[in-house]
């Protein structure tokens, strides 16, 4: 049986609309794999002490065959390809690929934490998550809409259906 995951996409750097896309092609090309939901596109202010410019943020819904290590790996591959260089933590970059959740796995080792260990405190991550699954149970047990009702909109804008890029370049 897959298994349903859901991976949160980044950018901010070279184009990120088209970056965002070209990531989700390339997960759409990984053995045993099949996206089956993605989210509306937020744009969000860049948190933390770098200055830089803002995000595109979203998130998908994807069923894999592929273990965890592997789809993590598999999706490492794939920030490379797209040119993210790991300089600066919390930098600017062409694309983030985060596990967020594969299935109701709970599991943490040198590489590899599930859930996302800091997913619920995002609500760039929240948000696009909710769009696409609005009554998911997290492994914790709670429910989303529980979690977003304690979490703060501010600093990210919602593209509207159709829209693409708005004034992000
Ligand atoms: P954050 O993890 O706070 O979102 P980041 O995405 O900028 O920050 P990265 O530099 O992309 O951090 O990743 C740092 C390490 O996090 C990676 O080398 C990876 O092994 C590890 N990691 C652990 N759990 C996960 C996960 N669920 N998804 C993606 N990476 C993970
Ligand atoms: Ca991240
Ligand atoms: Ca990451």
């Amino acid at each position: 049986m897959p298994t349903e995951t859901y991976v949160a996409l980044g950018s901010n750097l070279k184009q990120p609309w088209r970056q965002i896309d070209r990531a989700i092609d390339a997960i759409a090309t990984l053995p045993g794999t099949r996206i089956q939901k993605t989210a509306p596109r937020y744009r969000s202010l860049a948190i933390g002490p770098i200055p830089q410019p803002e995000f595109i943020n979203t998130v998908i819904c994807v069923e894999t065959r592929l273990s965890p290590a592997t789809l993590l790996r598999k999706l490492q591959s794939i920030e490379n390809r797209l040119g993210r260089r790991r300089c600066l933590r919390w930098g600017p970059r062409t694309i983030d690929l985060d596990l967020l959740l594969y299935d109701q796995y709970i599991f943490s080792n040198r590489t590899l934490t599930l859930p996302h260990p800091r997913m619920l405190e995002r609500n760039f991550v929240l948000y696009p998550l909710a769009d696409i699954a609005p009554h998911l149970k997290l492994p914790c047990g709670k429910y989303l809409p529980e979690v977003l009702a304690n979490c703060n909109p501010d600093g990210i804008v919602r593209f509207d259906a159709g829209e693409t890029r708005g004034s992000t370049r």
